[in-house]
């Protein structure tokens, strides 16, 4: 066994043979290339393994794959709409290619260390939906915006509730996120426009839909592997003080519109197996197209980690969630709305019962009445500068762990006011 070779992983790497996530990447240093990150050489699409990167179209063309033409292209949509079968051969194929000593001397000159590759928005998202799935996280806020009404919407354990985002505003983990201006509460004299001035991170987990639907045909929740290809962490930034002014009675808008990052790393659903998990009781029961009590168990035992600059502020449980992915994607289709390659649906801020469990600062600072004391001083909500990162760890097979793909973002101060300001950096 040749030492220091890439394909000679641990056997407890969280990135190994029984994870296989996908990316899109290019190379730093392209020849001809000016090898800055974001964007100088070709997009291909990656399985990371370990910490480097496999060209997985270089491989399939090299070694044969009948697959080949969908793993060509600059972004994962082609393997995306192919369904499950074909996600299955492919994953196959490339466990095969990274752990068979026959396929050594053609991988390995494909793999590429991390370092030296730029990575990219691994999908296309056509449309994008959040939910608000946490019975903790919709209690905490209930409680902190409007104390005097119940602790949870009338309509909350019969449905899973959620709101239509902005798919073009997706980015990829590592892009710098501007603090967005708005509109929002000020005085007596009325409203004020002007950069947030509540800024917040959501610790979210995100599903990516492969396989289409047909107008008119809800998907039973039974059918979610035929057409979810996998998971990626998803952080919903968002503008406490514009959406607290904007949301009553439609929801969300500009508050969370100016950007949603998601990881590199799309975690194939196959890979999760081992990390499915029962839900938590349900104390209503659900409607018979939201009743999940003969399916198989349908929450995943995903443990979060949010870091404010490098410093751990809350673990949230993804296992703590009420709804889980199959409800989300019945209830979205429940009314014959069809779903495309490219779709994202995200689980809403996953806070667990415990206070250090929260997946967000507005829960975690209690309105901004309770400070966080972080190394770096105190925060209520972020600050110009402040980055955040997600990263979460889930059971493998046979004892092992794998981790999701992180997600992270700094926060840059709002450009000026006025026309003319784009680009005035
Ligand atoms: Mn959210």
């Amino acid at each position: 066994m040749a030492p220091h070779s890439p394909l000679d992983l641990a056997d407890d790497d969280p990135f190994g043979p029984h994870h296989l996530p996908y990316g899109v990447f290019s190379a730093l240093a392209e020849p001809g290339g000016p090898g800055r990150p974001g964007g100088a050489g070709r997009r291909r699409i990656g399985v990371r393994y370990g910490d480097h990167v496999l060209d997985l179209g270089a491989a399939a063309e090299a070694l044969g794959s009948p697959h080949a033409a969908l793993l060509a292209g600059p972004t994962l949509n082609p393997l995306l709409a192919a369904g499950r079968p074909v996600w299955q051969a492919v994953r196959a194929q490339a466990r095969a290619w990274l752990t068979g000593p026959e396929h050594r001397r053609a991988v390995a000159p494909l793999l590429r260390p991390l370092a030296d590759a730029a990575l990219h928005l691994p999908f296309e998202v056509a449309d994008y939906v959040d939910f608000y799935a946490s019975e903790h996280h919709a209690t905490n806020v209930s409680t902190i915006f409007r104390p005097n009404a119940p602790a949870l919407p009338p309509p909350w354990k019969h449905l899973p509730i959620g709101y239509h985002g902005r798919a073009g505003t997706v980015v990829v983990s590592g892009t710098p996120v501007v603090r967005p201006r708005g509109q929002y509460r000020g005085g007596a004299a009325g409203p004020v426009a002007g950069p947030t001035r509540r800024l917040d991170f959501e610790a979210e987990v995100g599903f990516v839909v492969g396989a289409p639907s047909s107008h008119g045909r809800p998907v039973p929740l039974t059918a979610l592997r035929d057409h979810v290809f996998g998971v990626c962490l998803l952080n919903d930034w968002s503008a406490r003080d514009v959406q607290a002014w904007e949301s009553q009675p439609l929801g969300p808008f500009l508050g969370k519109s100016f950007a949603t990052s998601v990881a590199a790393w799309v975690t194939p659903l196959d890979a999760l197996d081992a990390a499915r998990t029962a839900p938590p009781p349900r104390d209503t029961p659900p409607l018979p197209y939201l009743d999940d009590s003969a399916a198989e168990p349908g929450g995943l035992d995903l443990a979060l980690e949010v870091a404010v600059n490098g410093h751990t502020v809350s673990r949230p449980p993804f296992s703590s969630m009420y709804w889980t992915a199959a409800q989300q994607l019945a209830h979205l289709t429940a009314n014959g709305a069809s779903l495309r390659t490219g779709d994202l649906f995200a689980s809403g801020t996953v806070s667990g019962p415990r206070p250090e469990e929260r997946g967000c600062l507005l829960e975690l600072t209690w309105g901004g009445r309770e400070p966080l004391r972080l190394p770096g001083g105190e925060r209520t909500f972020l600050e110009d500068g402040d980055e955040v990162t997600l990263r979460a760890t889930a059971p493998g097979p046979d004892g092992t762990r794998l981790s999701l793909g992180e997600v992270t973002g700094r926060v840059l101060p709002a450009l000026p006011e006025g026309p003319g300001a784009d680009g005035a950096a």
